[in-house]
């Protein structure tokens, strides 16, 4: 079981079947639609996820054909993703997570697109 919510609470989710498996990506569409340096996701069975609360105040940003990336419109958190490519699941941006009971049980973490981060303009400029 994951849920979660935005920064101002409008929002809430929540997603029974959650994988096991975080992702971090370091494309550039996530880098700007996040302000990070890079996206952290997990992903959960579409049919398991549900906006609970404040559905109403969803936005979803076309970022590229066919894939979206769902906010609240009024504090502009991420809160997840879904797309054509990927019908059965729904990618849960891990910053907005409040409880993710399989996370004790331990998770496998992949890096997606790190050379992505090349193009990064600070790439080179972190102090070890
Ligand atoms: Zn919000
Ligand atoms: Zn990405």
């Amino acid at each position: 079981m994951i849920e979660g919510s935005c920064l101002c609470g409008a929002v809430a989710y929540r997603a029974f079947e959650p994988l096991r498996t975080v992702t971090y990506c370091h494309c550039s569409y996530c880098r700007k639609s996040s302000g990070a340096a890079f996206s952290a996701n997990v992903r959960a069975k579409r049919g398991s996820f549900e906006v609970t609360h404040g559905s109403e105040h969803v936005l979803a940003y076309e970022s590229t054909p066919g894939k979206l990336r769902c906010s609240c419109e009024l504090c502009g958190s991420q809160l997840y993703a879904v797309g054509d490519k990927f019908p059965d699941e729904v990618i849960i941006r891990l910053g907005t997570v409040d409880r993710f009971d399989e996370y004790a049980h331990g998770v496998e973490e992949r890096h997606l697109f790190p050379e992505s981060e090349a193009n990064a303009p600070w790439v080179g400029h972190w102090a070890p």
